[in-house]
C-alpha cells in the first residue's frame, strides 16, 4: 500500500509543446487526460493525410476506449498551442473510484460514464456532455493531491512538537508531534488542510512517516542538549487508522528509531478507535509487534468513539488520552466530570497513564490534578512549537 501511488502522482502533469504527439493510433492503451489549458487536436491518418476529428480545450477529457473496456485505439492526439495536460492513470482511476471518499468516487464514476457514451468506437467525440463543474471539482481535488505528492517528496512535513507535562510537579514528561506542512506559499498549513485528503488519497502513510522521523530526531538532539534532565521525556506521534495495522508498520518504525538513534522507549504511537474497529486482531497484532520493540501505544481521542471499551482489553496499551470535547466542559458540568472520572479510573483498573488534552484554563488543570490524571496537554502549558521555537522555549528546563 506505500508505494505504488507516489509514483503514479508523479507523473500526473504533462506540458506538451505545439505539435507534439500525445498518442498515435493503435498504439498500446494508455491513460486518459483532462486538458488544463492549451489544446489539443485528435485526428486520423488517411494515406498519410492527418484528417482532424476533434478540438479539444480547456476541462475536456480525452482518452482511448482501450483505456475503459481494454479495447483498442481509434485516433491520434496532438498537443496544439502548448497543453497542459493531467494525465488520468487508469490504476488512479479505479483507486478512487474504490477507496476515495464517497463524493470522488461519484465524480469519478460519472466521469467514466461520460466518457464511455462520448468516446464511441468510432472515434472522438468533444465530451461537451461533461458538465465544467465536475471536471473542476474533479481537478481541484486532484490538484491538491498532487500538491500533497510533490510536498511528500520534497519533504515539506515537519513536526511541531508540542510538551505534555506532568501534573503532580509541573515538569515535562513527553511531547506530541503534530504534522505541519511547510508550504512555500502558504506558510504553515495545519493538519486538517492536508490529512483528510491525504487519507483518501492514500498518501497520509507518507506523512506519518516523515512527521515520526522528524519528530524523532528533534526529541534525539533535545536528549543530547539537555542530558539527564530530559532522559525520560517521550514523543508520541499519531499514525491514520488507514495504515496502522498493514505489516510494513513495525519494520517501518524499527527502522526511523534505528535511522535516528532515538530509543524505542521514548517513543509512543498514538492511534485511534478506528484503528481497532476496523481490524482488531491485526492491529492487536501490530501492537504487540512494537511492545516487543519497546515501543509504547496510546489510544487517542478516548471516548469519542464507540468501541473504548469493547477493546480496551484486547490492545497492549500504555496510555490513555481523554479527548478535549470532555475537558473543556470538566469544570462546568457536573455530567462532564463524571465521565471523566469514570475513564480515569477506567485507565486506573488497566494501569494506563492517563493524559487530558486540550487544557486551556488553570482551573481545568487542577480538577484533573484532584481527579487522579497523569498528565496534560494544552494551550494552557504551551502550544505545538517547531524545533526552532521549543529549544529555546525548553531552556527553562534546563
Ligand atoms: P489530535 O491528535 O487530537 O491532536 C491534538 C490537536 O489539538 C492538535 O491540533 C493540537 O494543536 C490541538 N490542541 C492542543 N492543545 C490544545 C488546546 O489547549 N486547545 C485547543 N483548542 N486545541 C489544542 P492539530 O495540530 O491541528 O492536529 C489536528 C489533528 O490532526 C490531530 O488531532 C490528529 O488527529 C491529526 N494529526 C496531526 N498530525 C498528524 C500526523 O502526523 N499524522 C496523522 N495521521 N494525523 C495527524
Ligand atoms: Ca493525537
Ligand atoms: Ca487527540
Amino acid at each position: 500500500m506505500l508505494s505504488p501511488s507516489l509514483s503514479t502522482t508523479s507523473q500526473f502533469r504533462r506540458i506538451l509543446p505545439d505539435g507534439r504527439l500525445i498518442f498515435v493510433e493503435g498504439a498500446p492503451g494508455g491513460p486518459a487526460f483532462l486538458i488544463e489549458s492549451g489544446e489539443v487536436l485528435i485526428f486520423r491518418e488517411r494515406d498519410g493525410i492527418e484528417v482532424e476529428v476533434a478540438r479539444l480545450g480547456q476541462g475536456d477529457v480525452f482518452g482511448e476506449i482501450a483505456l475503459l473496456d481494454g479495447g483498442i485505439r481509434t485516433a491520434s492526439a496532438r498537443a496544439l498551442k502548448d497543453a497542459l495536460l493531467f494525465e488520468i492513470e487508469p490504476a488512479m482511476m479505479r483507486r478512487h473510484i474504490d477507496a476515495a471518499d464517497p463524493v470522488i468516487g461519484m465524480v469519478m464514476d460519472i466521469l467514466v460514464s461520460r466518457l464511455r457514451s462520448v468516446v464511441g468506437p468510432g472515434g472522438y467525440l468533444r465530451p461537451e456532455s461533461i458538465p465544467r463543474q465536475t471536471t473542476e471539482s474533479l481537478l481541484g481535488q486532484m490538484r491538491t493531491e498532487r500538491e500533497i505528492a510533490r510536498a511528500i517528496r520534497l519533504e515539506q512535513f515537519v513536526a511541531a512538537l508540542q510538551p505534555i507535562v506532568s501534573l503532580s510537579d509541573g515538569g515535562i514528561a513527553g511531547f506530541e508531534a503534530l504534522a505541519r506542512w511547510e508550504h512555500p506559499e502558504r506558510g504553515i498549513v495545519l493538519p486538517g488542510g492536508f490529512i483528510p485528503i491525504a487519507e483518501s488519497a492514500k498518501l497520509v502513510g507518507y506523512i506519518d512517516w516523515l512527521c515520526m522521523k522528524a519528530a524523532c530526531l528533534t526529541l534525539r538532539r533535545v536528549k543530547e542538549s539537555f542530558g539527564a534532565v530530559a532522559d525520560l521525556w517521550w514523543v508520541s506521534v499519531n499514525l491514520s487508522g488507514t495504515h496502522f495495522a498493514h505489516p510494513e508498520t513495525v519494520d517501518r518504525i524499527d527502522a526511523i528509531l534505528k535511522e535516528t538513534g532515538l530509543p524505542p522507549s521514548a517513543l509512543k504511537v498514538e492511534i485511534t478507535e478506528t484503528v481497532l474497529v476496523s481490524d482488531i486482531d491485526a492491529a492487536a497484532s501490530v501492537a504487540k509487534s512494537l511492545r516487543d520493540l519497546g515501543v509504547r501505544i496510546a489510544l487517542d481521542d478516548f471516548g469519542v468513539g464507540y468501541a473504548s471499551l469493547a477493546y480496551l482489553h484486547r490492545m497492549p496499551l500504555d496510555t490513555l488520552k481523554i479527548d478535549r470535547s470532555f475537558i473543556d466542559q470538566v469544570t462546568a458540568s457536573p455530567q462532564s466530570e463524571v465521565i471523566v472520572r469514570a475513564m480515569l479510573s477506567l485507565g486506573e483498573s488497566f494501569s494506563l497513564t492517563t493524559v487530558a488534552e486540550g487544557i486551556e484554563r488553570p482551573e481545568q488543570a487542577e480538577r484533573l490534578t484532584a481527579l487522579g490524571c497523569h498528565y496534560a496537554q494544552g494551550w494552557l502549558f504551551a502550544r505545538p512549537m517547531l524545533e526552532a521555537q521549543l529549544l529555546p522555549w525548553l531552556e527553562r528546563y534546563r
